[in-house]
């Protein structure tokens, strides 16, 4: 068994376990979050709070603290 690792390439599937995905939530809100293709990396993105979470390597990092305020 190998791991196949994605490369970095903008799809809608930055790697994420499917059942993690849907537990996600916006830590400010409890409100649902959007795949996305960051600048640089997929991230997560909650609409209400207009915040983008990073996901680095797989794994959202569900911080306000870290996360990218959307520019409107
Ligand atoms: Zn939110």
């Amino acid at each position: 068994m190998s791991e196949t690792q994605p490369t970095a390439q903008s799809t809608s599937s930055p790697g994420m376990e499917p059942w993690l995905r849907e537990i996600l939530r916006c830590p400010r809100c409890k409100g649902a979050l959007a795949d996305a293709a960051g600048p640089s990396a997929a991230e997560l993105q909650c609409a209400a709070c207009a915040l983008a979470y990073p996901v680095e390597a797989g794994v959202p990092v569900l911080l306000v603290d870290l996360a990218r305020p959307l520019g409107r």
